[in-house]
């Protein structure tokens, strides 16, 4: 029979719409004469709801719905520019079996509660093959905190951090602002596990500091503050596993935000008409390309990366490269950075996806 695959997606973080929108097209892109598929919605209560993979079942809801997961129904209403590509899925129906007949899962999970190691634990205490980042990768990656942590480590150039709980700030918030203060400013105050730029805020002065605690806070009681990148260019790369496990890399991409947006975030990443610019490749000297490359590379592999992984850097104004982040399940509908990124380097997003399924499938389950 063919090999079923599971994509799992929607789940408890505040990226929830996020990962239904990415589920559509990777619903719609998965080839049904290779692979049967079942949609598994998670809601934002943790409710998992088993859908069934029928293609006949498949359509919209409406134009403009916010995309959730909805009680005991799996919704995926797709964003309005997207949906001329007419897939969706919605009805209730009959559960499609257990976990145990499926071959492979497809964590299409962002945010705490999926992309963090927790979903892939659980995958492999069932001992089934997955998409993407292990437990550790997916949880080191996740905490924004560890993934400087574990990339320092290995030598890859950072911005200067300092991490700051809830807890601590209520029991010595002058302790927690010295420390804070050391790094300078203007400064990016950031949830520790996160993403989609949920709780993200830029703090110009010392007096803004409390408000971007606060902010974060809704989002994680860990938060990250970070000496701000002032005129920075902003460079992603994408990194996919050849079929023999090397890293490859994407041609890197440049993004620049418009409008009033001071730094890319939520509105500016996901919502039609906010000026934000995108070259693919980005305008880079080759040296400049080669070492994104390289740097991205190494750190898919100082956090033992498995997959793709999509790592995002700034480019300073003296040219120096720093890495921001990673991202172990990056946004993944066709209009997103790392599928994108891969289009323009040779492989389409069908090709992408079956590349991420077929790596899962040869994945050994025992201790890696
Ligand atoms: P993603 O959706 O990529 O997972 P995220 O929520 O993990 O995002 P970051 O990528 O760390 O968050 O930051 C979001 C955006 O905020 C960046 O793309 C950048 O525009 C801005 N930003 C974050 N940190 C800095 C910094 N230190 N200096 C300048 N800009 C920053
Ligand atoms: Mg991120
Ligand atoms: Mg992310
Ligand atoms: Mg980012």
């Amino acid at each position: 029979r063919k090999p079923r695959v599971a994509v799992v997606f929607g789940g408890r973080s505040s990226e929830h719409a996020i990962s239904c929108v990415t589920a559509g097209s990777v619903l719609a892109a998965i080839d049904p004469e290779q692979y049967d598929v079942v949609p598994i919605g998670i809601a934002t209560d943790g409710r998992w709801v088993l859908e069934s993979g029928d293609p006949e079942r498949l359509r919209i809801t409406g134009p403009d719905r916010l995309p959730a997961v909805d009680g005991d129904r799996a919704t995926i209403a797709l964003a309005p520019e997207a949906a001329s590509t007419g897939l969706v899925v919605t009805e209730p129906s009959e559960p499609p079996r257990t976990l145990g007949d499926v071959d492979v899962v497809f964590p299409l999970l962002h945010g705490p509660w999926g992309e963090d190691g927790t979903i892939q634990g659980m995958l492999e205490m069932a001992g089934v093959r997955y998409v993407g980042a292990g437990v550790l990768a997916s949880a080191v990656s996740m905490d924004k905190a560890y993934m400087k942590l574990v990339l320092a480590a290995a030598g890859l150039p950072l911005l200067p951090s300092v991490t700051v709980t809830a807890g601590e700030w209520k029991r010595d918030e002058a302790a927690c602002r010295e420390r804070a203060d050391r790094l300078g400013y203007p400064q990016f105050v950031k949830p520790a596990r996160g993403g989609s730029s949920f709780g993200i805020s830029k703090v110009h002065d010392a007096t803004e500091l409390e408000a971007a605690i606060a902010e974060a806070v809704r989002y994680d009681p860990k938060v990250l503050v970070e000496t701000a990148a002032v005129d920075a260019r902003e460079i992603e790369c994408g990194v996919l596993q050849a079929l023999d496990g090397t890293p490859e890399t994407s041609l890197p991409a440049e993004l620049r935000v418009g409008g009033d947006h001071e730094f890319y975030d939520f509105e500016a990443k996901y919502l039609p008409g906010q000026h934000t610019e995108i070259d693919i490749p980005a305008d880079l000297p080759a040296e400049v390309t080669a070492q994104i490359r390289e740097l991205s590379v190494r750190a898919f592999e100082a956090v033992g990366c498995e997959g793709l992984a999509r790592v995002d850097f700034f480019v300073l104004p003296g040219g120096r490269v720093v890495v921001n982040e990673l991202n172990t399940m990056p946004g993944f509908t066709p209009t997103s950075m790392y599928p994108q990124m891969w289009a323009a380097s040779g492989v389409d997003y069908p090709a992408l996806v079956d590349r991420l399924i077929r790596l899962a499938l040869a994945r050994d389950t025992g201790l890696r």
